[in-house]
């Protein structure tokens, strides 16, 4: 079979009548390869009001970047014709098959890197692309966006919301996840009610129904109650492990800090130490998992749990806390998780430790949506994988990392979006 370079290309491009390959130039040296696409058609539909056979007004130059040909980057280039139109009076530029209008790339070019952001960073995908970062993020807006206006969530019963930040402790961004489908439903700037509010409005708008949501689960923060109430008035609240479980941390810190400041001598002779190596080690050993101890971390706890440190009393109180969950996950009782929730509150309360007295009200105002959430185990390993796929999220738009790129590149990869482009690199069909 013998068969020219220009038709080779015209169909290897999927290329049909009018279109075609007329010319193709491989340069080596400069590792690149030109097509150059021609529209052989005099007279064409008009693309504004479809009045057909029009005369060809002009033709405009315009180029394409595609997917690279071996190891040679490729582009297309063709004069695009305009069609001036006796039906309507319009002069119009025709649509080319491979690509979106005003995109200098291709179709395939574009699924290629939308692929690679869901992977990599996107200053990596564009490195790799050869092409600069801000088409990318373009890109990514206008597909998601896309997606996104298609996308159904009529089968939403289970939320959870929470918030991430873009740095440490500023720039917070609410985040609303399906628990069920395990995806990303809803991200927008901000951490007050009114972002619970928002996340309703476009649950109706997808064809949602704010009614059949059934059960919330988040942290313990007045705003987002306070935006469920309002939006999400059927509802029930539970309030999370990770949520709760951090709260202990923070008040088990709260109690080592201060104890370090206000009585130093106290905590290096129960440590028998002073080196600041072993105050770290104690500090990432009270907070981790004893199966995690590295041998320093082991040596601190050690001394730790055989002080009489208030240091050592908020520890327990944390371990005992991870305990009374464990259970309830375990027997998936509710009376018995509450029981035992109850007795380790009294435990707190009398503790003498202010931070966790404090913890134990808070719980205490809160105890039936924290009982909710002791046996829904479901939702608590869930809230704790989404949050470090948006860790993710927020390396891969270093760099780049405005509130915008990091919720376009969230919905990209968190979503499960089924309305993007597909993977341009589908496997070859079997003979
Ligand atoms: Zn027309």
């Amino acid at each position: 079979m013998s068969v020219g370079v220009e038709a080779l290309f015209t169909s290897a491009l999927g290329l049909v009548a009018p279109w075609e390959v007329a010319k193709v130039d491989l340069d080596t040296a400069k590792r690149r390869i030109d097509f150059e696409v021609r529209c052989n058609a005099k007279l064409l539909s008009c693309p504004h009001c479809n009045t057909p056979a029009q005369r060809v007004h002009d033709r405009l130059r315009r180029s394409w970047r595609h997917l690279d040909f071996f190891q040679f980057e490729a582009w297309l280039h063709a004069d695009v014709p305009r069609v001036s139109c006796t039906g309507c009076g319009k002069t119009t530029q025709v649509g080319v098959p491979w690509a979106r209008e005003g995109s200098g790339f291709t179709a395939l070019f574009e699924a290629l890197a939308l692929s690679l952001c869901r992977e990599l960073p996107v200053r990596q995908a564009a490195a790799l692309l050869r092409c600069a970062d801000k088409p990318l993020w373009r890109r990514i807006e206008y597909y998601v966006n896309q997606a996104r206006a298609l996308d159904d969530m009529s089968a939403v019963r289970t939320v959870g919301i929470d918030e991430t930040s873009l740095r440490r402790g500023q720039h917070y961004i609410t985040v609303v996840h399906d628990l069920d489908a395990k995806r990303l439903l809803f991200a927008c700037e901000g951490r007050d009610h009114q972002t619970v509010i928002d996340f309703v409005d476009d649950l109706k708008a997808h064809g949602g129904d704010p009614a059949a949501v059934r059960h919330v689960c988040q942290d313990m923060s007045a705003a987002y109650t306070k935006g469920v109430g309002l939006a999400l008035p059927d509802a029930a609240i539970s309030y999370d492990r990770f949520h709760v479980i951090k709260l202990a941390i923070e008040a088990m810190d709260e109690v080592r800090r201060t104890e370090w400041r206000e009585q130093p001598q106290a905590v290096t002779t129960a440590l028998g130490s002073k080196d600041r190596k072993v105050l770290k080690g104690l500090m990432w050993g009270m907070r981790k998992n004893p199966s995690g101890w590295s041998t320093t971390q082991l040596n601190a706890m050690h001394w730790l749990q055989h002080s009489t440190l208030k240091a050592a009393r908020a520890w327990r109180l944390k371990m005992a806390l991870r305990e009374v969950y464990a259970a309830a996950i375990k027997h998936n009782d509710v009376q018995r998780a509450e029981s035992d929730l109850r007795a380790w509150l009294s435990w707190a309360r009398r503790s003498r430790l202010a931070p966790f007295k404090k913890l134990a009200k808070t719980l205490t105002d809160h105890l039936a949506g924290v009982v909710r959430g002791m046996v829904d185990n479901r939702s608590n390993a869930f809230v704790e994988a989404m949050n470090g796929l948006l860790q993710q999220a927020k390396r891969a738009a270093r760099g780049f990392r405005t509130a915008g790129n990091f919720i376009a590149i969230a919905y990209l990869r968190m979503s499960k979006l089924t309305h993007l482009p597909a993977h341009p690199f589908a496997t070859a069909a079997a003979k």
